[in-house]
């Protein structure tokens, strides 16, 4: 049984995905009951954590044995309980680290904290509580008052409030580092640390600022496509959307920082944050720049006249990669998403538009992979379908390694075609608890490539 209530969406965009998942293909070959079950593991299993955090390793600057050792003696420093470090058993880059929950037996304080759904959200993760994010704090909390927070999945909560009866989920205790009138009555709002997490529901430790330079935090997902683009060490590639970088980086490093990696993204602060990356990493392929993507192919109006910057000329490139801007619906965990029904079905022509210029850029012969982290056929797999009808020059490509399942049926794929594509669908995922104390769960490693955030990957190779 699910620990967390489902996750909260508006109706309209529950009946969207009531329907992606009883699509009439898919009732055919599985039957109603068997759909409608997927839909419902599907809503349960978003509002959950995945199982294991995932690290991928910078094995230009170590080893994966020497950083699975240096992140086991930054975990022993977290006080509580002792966390294994395993690597993955596919993904010779990745780390795979268990996430201790759900803490069933957690003895719930008197004085109550509700914060805001993402803010709950992150804490699922191993975040501390912001200020900013505090909704409401009991009248009588002052620092060092033993609390209980609660994420208000509902939105229902009036910042400031003194209680609240709304619907609310608890997700663990702290240690208030303010008091309720330092957070809501000062005539400066305090930054900063509101309440330090002692007690998560989920217990997965923080990894902001550990190691820097040879782990980067990743999901499984995200770092399989790395893998599949098989990008190689002299070639020159293109990432078309690529802040904060976690794909751009990998790229570069599995060429061993010889060749070339174009990165772009059209918001400049996040372009910003793809140098700093790569700079961490100590990676000197990397060019970034701040570009609307879709017009980053020169005979799209485009000058290529200045340098080695977008607009390029077309087929200039060996890889490129489309991590396409999506409805995010595969983002775990998430107990409330807002998204309205228009949001969640905004983003099919934007990434075609991007999905054009990957083509015009990609060289004969060379290789397009089309990444998304959502989990609607509009999105992926009906892209895939258009894909194949727009651009015969394209054809679908087998992926190594395929640690997802199967893409899914509703878009007029043939089997063959859905055999090629990659889904990591949450509907399929075995949650597993990890409990304290317990940490034989070797066993369990296999559940970390289902047990994983809602993504999608297509692999194209252009004809020569
Ligand atoms: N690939 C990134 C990684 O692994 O770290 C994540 C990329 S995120 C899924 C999509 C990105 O696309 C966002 O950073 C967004 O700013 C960017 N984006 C959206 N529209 C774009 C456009 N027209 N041109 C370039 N970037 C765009």
């Amino acid at each position: 049984m699910s620990f967390f209530p489902k996750i909260r969406l508006r109706k309209e965009v529950e009946d969207y995905l009531r329907h992606v998942y009883h699509n009439n293909e898919l009732v055919a070959a599985l039957g109603v009951d068997e759909a409608e079950s997927r839909f419902v593991r599907l809503q349960n299993h978003l509002s959950h954590p995945p199982c294991f955090t995932t690290v991928r390793v910078n094995t230009r600057l170590t080893s994966i044995e020497k950083a699975k050792q240096l992140l086991k003696e930054e975990i022993h420093k977290f006080p509580g309980v002792i966390i294994p470090v395993h690597p993955h058993p596919q993904l010779s880059d990745l780390l795979l680290i268990p996430v201790i929950g759900p803490r069933r037996a957690l003895t719930q304080h008197p004085v109550q904290v509700i914060v805001g759904a993402q803010c709950g959200n992150a804490v699922l993760r191993g975040a501390h509580v912001y200020s900013a994010g505090i909704l409401s704090a009991s009248k009588w909390m002052k620092v060092g008052d033993k609390v209980s927070v609660y994420s208000d999945i509902e939105g229902q909560c009036k910042r400031g409030a003194i209680e609240f009866d709304g619907t609310k989920v608890f997700i663990g205790n702290g240690i208030a580092e303010l008091s309720r009138s330092e957070i809501f009555c000062s005539n400066i709002p305090i930054k900063g640390k509101g309440i330090r997490m002692t007690e998560p529901v989920y217990l997965s430790p923080s990894f902001d600022n550990v190691l820097p330079e040879y782990i980067f935090l990743q999901n499984l997902p995200s770092a399989v496509v790395g893998h599949v683009l098989n990008p190689q060490p002299g070639e020159r590639v293109l990432d078309m959307c690529a802040a904060p970088g976690g794909k751009t980086t990998h790229i570069a490093t599995l060429m061993n920082d010889q060749g070339e990696v174009i990165a772009m993204d059209k918001i400049a602060n996040k372009v910003e944050k793809i140098k700093q990356n790569a700079s961490m990493l100590q990676l000197n392929s990397i060019q970034a720049y701040c570009y609307n993507s879709t017009k980053a192919a020169a005979h799209d109006g485009g000058d290529s006249s200045q340098g080695s910057g977008p607009p390029f000329p077309p087929e200039s490139f060996d890889r490129v990669l489309l991590d396409a801007p999506c409805s995010g619906m595969g983002q775990r965990p998430n107990m409330a998403c807002a998204l309205s029904l228009k949001e969640l079905t905004s983003y099919q022509p934007l990434q075609r538009k991007l999905f054009s210029t990957a083509v015009s850029l990609l060289k004969p012969g060379g290789t397009l992979v089309y990444s998304t982290c959502t989990i609607t056929l509009s999105e992926n797999e009906e892209q895939v379908a258009w894909a194949l009808r727009t651009f015969p020059c394209l054809q679908l490509q087998a992926q190594d390694p395929h640690i997802g399942g199967e893409g899914m049926m509703g878009a007029g794929l043939s089997p063959d075609e859905l055999k090629l594509l990659q889904r990591f669908d949450p509907s399929l995922a075995v949650l597993c608890d990890h409990n304290d104390g317990d940490h034989d769960d070797k066993d369990r490693t296999p559940h970390a490539n289902t047990d994983t955030i809602g993504f999608f990957i297509a692999k194209f190779v252009k004809n020569s």
